[in-house]
């Protein structure tokens, strides 16, 4: 299958300070990967160049067909395509949950209101969470709150979702409800990029697993491999601390 992401000697630097390093990477359509490594080591970053919130310093960069190191490339037509799931929920607090979802559509892509009510409501309804549409953010837990993010981001039809640690704010008990939903999505073929210490999640549904350390990618394959036989002394030291 086609690539729909593709990393080609991609650098980037803050300053003089090289937080990517000669990131080579293809994710083909409907594959589901897996970012670990630890904190600094530029997982973040990497999925910020995916839809532009960061600018790549060199390299070329591909995603669904958009070149990002076109100075021309159209950020609002590429974002589009791209749904983004954060560590924190960033809902807006004093907009309901069926206007956090609507928002989007109605703006960005002039949907008739009722047409993306219409949408919002089936997202809510497909990550469980229906009977909210009226409530306010903080009348939802964390995780109640993290599933209407994911349904927002879904409510764009985005052709790749990306999470950054989407479940590393929440108490314990909420983190399955949220990977669960991640789950079914993955299932159901989205291309989907996902930064996660959830080594469960990546067994289950996880194509590839990619260990960025300091700035590169140390090593790369399935889950399987890296439970069994991982490589790199680095990568066996980080397994260590999270699993
Ligand atoms: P991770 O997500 O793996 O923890 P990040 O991608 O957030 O790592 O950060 C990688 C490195 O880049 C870190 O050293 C971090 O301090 C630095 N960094 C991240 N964002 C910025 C920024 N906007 N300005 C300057 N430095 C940054
Ligand atoms: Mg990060």
């Amino acid at each position: 299958m086609r690539a729909v992401i593709k990393f080609k000697n991609v650098n980037k630097y803050f300053g003089n300070h090289h937080v990517l390093k000669d990131i080579n990477l293809e994710i083909r359509e409907g594959e589901v990967v897996v970012v670990i490594g630890p904190s600094g080591s530029g997982k973040s970053t990497m999925l910020r160049c995916i839809n532009q919130l960061e600018k790549i310093s060199s390299g070329e960069l591909i995603v669904d067909g958009f070149r990002l190191d076109d100075p021309k490339v159209n950020i609002n037509l590429l974002r589009q395509e791209i749904g983004m799931v954060f560590q924190h929920f960033n809902l807006y607090p004093h907009k309901t949950v069926l206007e956090n979802i609507t928002l989007a559509p109605i703006k960005v892509k002039k949907m008739d209101p009722r047409e993306a009510e219409k949408i919002a409501r089936y997202y809510l309804q497909k990550v469980g969470i229906a009977e909210k549409a009226d409530a306010y953010p903080s009348q939802l837990s964390g995780g109640q709150q993290q599933r209407v993010a994911i349904a927002r981001g879904l409510a764009m039809k985005p052709k790749i979702m990306l999470f950054d640690e989407p479940t590393s704010a929440l108490d314990p008990e909420m983190v399955n409800e949220v990977l669960d939903v991640m789950k079914s999505l993955a299932r159901e073929g989205m291309t989907m990029v996902v930064v996660t210490h959830e080594m469960g999640f990546a067994r289950e549904v996880a194509d590839r697993v990619i260990f960025m350390d300091e700035g590169r990618i140390i090593e790369e394959g399935t889950p399987e491999h890296f439970f069994k036989e991982p490589k790199e002394e680095r990568t066996r030291l980080f397994l260590s601390k999270i699993l």
